[in-house]
């Protein structure tokens, strides 16, 4: 295939842009190659601005979970835009979707919505400071909760004592306060427990992490961090951004039986548009302005056309329970399939999965931990994403990805998408 206008297109966006983009990761450096630019997009496909027509799946990084301008979210959205676009008081459409997320996911009384996940995240944590009167926080190697300074952090020195700055601006300051362990390592969380007693306000993860590829949380890796928790009164903080009303309609908590104190979302919950939120239980969310002493606000949050949007996609998913089944059939399928014509090749490789999550690592090991991870052979994943490319399938442009399935993909789609694998895997 050919990505003559998208180049040309990247390059007059370079001298506008930093680095072309409003989004690093979609500027290809990690594969090489520049980005594909997207005209228009229909239920499992992305139409780019050469004419070609790709197999989506990266779902807008999630939001997409229906497919591609699903016509309930775009009608909703129209619809609504003739009011107006913004009001900057509240609108009934903020109550309703408010109610029908509390009534979808567990444990929470009450949701604050926000404009992205980052803030969904960064609220979260001043809450959680706010309610514990403490300062640290812990959060794993690997896992991404947006770019708010406090979640810059990478393992220090005396990554038992204190995390560094892993992007330059982020202070010292902050820094001392995020504190670094690793995914399904239950031992590293009780040593910085123990280490920092009673000064751990919230032990902040992606439940099932999508960041660092997709990775699986091992059998009581969960269950013992609730209970780290509440041994010292610390709360657990469920970064659901990307599995909240994806892996199931309570997200997480639902699918592994563990409650979470505080909540956050993005993505899915926007149906597209850029909308975050964070929620919990009355005692915790009374906390909050303008109940309370903790202060978080936004101008454009709640906004009309980002609740309508937000509110046909939650619909959609608490009337259709049935798509996170046919999603999970079809992840599975193409799981099946890659590993058969993977292994066919004899390219080394793992693939992990859960609900409509999926990711392919080049490596031997088991991917379990951001070490692990890291151990795949990135120049293979390099050719086998524009090999796939070339083939007509967008695959998220880095190893570190999850892939998102969304419903509107056929078994054609699946079917190809296979075969484009047993094509190239020969020369990976
Ligand atoms: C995408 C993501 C975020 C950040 O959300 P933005 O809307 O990009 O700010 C936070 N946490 C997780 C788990 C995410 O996947």
């Amino acid at each position: 295939m050919i990505y003559q206008r998208s180049s040309s297109l990247f390059a007059e966006a370079e001298k506008y842009i930093p680095g072309g983009v409003n989004s690093p990761v979609r500027a290809f450096k990690s594969v090489g190659g520049t980005p594909v630019f997207i005209r228009r997009a229909e239920g499992p496909y992305l139409y780019d601005e050469d004419g070609n027509r790709l197999i989506d799946y990266i779902a807008s990084w999630g939001p997409m979970i229906l497919g591609h301008a699903h016509k309930p979210v775009i009608d909703a959205v129209t619809e609504k835009a003739k009011n107006g676009t913004s009001f900057g008081m509240p609108t009934e459409t903020e109550t309703e979707i408010a109610r029908l997320a509390v009534s979808m996911v567990p444990n929470v009384d009450k949701i604050r919505f926000v404009n992205s996940g980052t803030e969904a995240c960064m609220s979260a944590v001043r809450l959680a400071r706010g309610y514990t009167g403490r300062e640290k926080i812990i959060k794993f190697a690997g896992c991404y909760h947006g770019h708010s300074d406090a979640f810059l952090i990478q393992a220090g020195s005396g990554a038992v004592t204190f995390g560094s700055p892993n992007s330059p601006g982020v202070t010292q300051g902050t820094a001392k306060d995020t504190l670094l362990a690793g995914y399904n390592d239950l031992e590293s969380v009780k040593n910085l427990f123990e280490a920092n007693k009673g000064e751990i306000a919230a032990v902040i993860i992606e439940p099932l992490p999508g960041n660092m590829g997709c990775i699986l949380p091992e059998k009581g890796f969960l269950e013992g961090l609730r209970a780290l928790c509440d041994e010292n009164d610390s709360l657990l903080v469920f970064d659901e951004v990307m599995t909240g009303f994806r892996l199931a309609k309570g997200g997480a908590q639902e699918l592994f039986n563990v409650r979470a104190d505080i909540v956050t979302f993005g993505k899915v919950i926007g149906g597209g548009m850029p909308v975050g939120a964070f929620a919990s239980r009355n005692e915790i969310m009374n906390h909050l302005a303008p109940l309370g002493p903790v202060y978080q606000a936004g101008t454009l949050s709640g906004n009309p056309l980002a609740m309508s949007a937000g509110l046909a996609m939650l619909k959609e998913l608490e009337q259709h329970p049935e798509i996170f089944e046919s999603l999970e059939e079809k992840t599975l399928y193409l799981h099946k399939g890659m590993a058969r014509v993977l292994s066919k090749h004899e390219v080394p490789h793992q693939i992990n999965r859960m609900g409509s999550m999926i990711s392919v690592h080049f490596t031997t090991e088991e991917v379990r931990d951001f070490d692990s991870a890291a151990s795949g052979n990135n120049d293979t994943f390099k050719k086998f994403f524009h090999g796939m490319l070339n083939e007509g399938i967008h695959l998220p442009p880095s190893a570190f990805e999850s892939w998102f399935l969304n419903d509107a993909l056929s078994y054609e789609d699946l079917d190809y998408t296979i075969n484009a694998v047993d094509k190239i895997a020969g020369s990976l």
